[in-house]
């Protein structure tokens, strides 16, 4: 199943996307409920209880306002870095220069706090020259947990998974290389785009799909995650050491070569730009970059 949150006539509605792409079910949640987007899902879904019926006709997509699906995470948005072995090796001069960490032996593992993540089609907002000028887009695959758990093992942890969305994992470059912790360079308002919706881990194995990104029509990231450096059963794993993952937890799995950073000389997006993330199985996360 797809779920979807999304505003219609005012309300925020929770509800399943259907098979062809062109309409939402809304499910029979309560105002507060669906005010916390799939979330409302994904903790039925992990306490083993079923959905609330169906209410009402489907609503054409068109005519409905998709919001991110999980419009606020309860917590941070986990996030890997260097998890694509090409784009380890574009910004290895740059962003992964002082970092000690070996990168065969452990991920980066950093966070996004869960106020900057906005909708699909939402502005992207540039902070002004005198904050960054080097902002840059990340497409990802993002890993949505359903049943938590801590000291979750490779071999257990897809049985964690609820499902998969996509993520644009904005960045301030300076911001991210001028401090040894990346959060603040990855956290500036509305630098989460994520969406369009949660596809259940039943209808898709994020273990091997493709990730591409466009600027403006022109591709600049296409790859597949079966060529991640740590897959997803380690990531899981990782996480979870010592720290007990929650239904509705996303991890964001890092992003493929193409940045912008790693072009010669770096690009760095624009007001007016406008980044399109398609991941095969999920769909088309399309936001506009607004401001300077
Ligand atoms: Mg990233």
């Amino acid at each position: 199943m797809r779920i979807a949150t999304f505003q219609h006539q005012g309300r925020r509605r929770v509800g399943l996307v259907a098979a062809d792409g062109l309409s939402v079910a809304p499910l029979a949640f309560t105002a507060e409920e669906a005010a916390r987007g799939a979330l409302a899902v994904i903790d039925l879904a992990a306490a083993a209880q079923d959905l609330p019926p169906v209410a009402g006709p489907a609503l054409p997509l068109d005519q409905v306002q998709l919001e991110a699906p999980i419009p606020r995470p309860r917590r941070n948005v986990w996030c890997v870095g260097r998890n694509y072995h090409a784009h380890a090796r574009e910004l290895r001069e740059t962003v992964f220069k002082n970092s000690n960490a070996d990168p065969q032996a452990w991920p980066i593992v950093f966070t996004k706090v869960p106020e900057c993540v906005v909708a699909p089609g939402a502005a992207v907002r540039l902070p002004g020259a005198a904050v960054s000028s080097q902002i840059d887009y990340e497409a990802e695959l993002a890993v949505v947990i359903g049943r938590g758990g801590r000291n979750i093992s490779r071999a257990e942890a897809m049985e964690h998974v609820f499902g998969y969305t996509i993520v644009n994992d904005v960045t301030a470059r300076d911001v991210q290389m001028r401090h040894q912790q990346w959060d603040l360079g990855k956290s500036f308002d509305t630098f989460c785009p994520m969406g369009p919706w949660i596809v259940s881990a039943d209808e898709l194995d994020g273990r091997d799909t493709r990730v591409r990104c466009w600027v403006n029509g022109t591709m600049r990231q296409d790859a597949r995650t079966e060529d991640l450096i740590f897959d997803l059963p380690t990531l899981i794993e990782t996480c979870s050491r010592g720290i007990t993952l929650l239904p509705g937890d996303v991890i964001a799995t890092g992003t493929p070569a193409g940045v912008g950073m790693g072009l010669n000389p770096p690009v760095w997006l624009q007001n007016g730009d406008v980044v399109r993330i398609e991941i095969d199985g999920i769909g088309v996360l399309e936001n506009p970059i607004v401001g300077g």
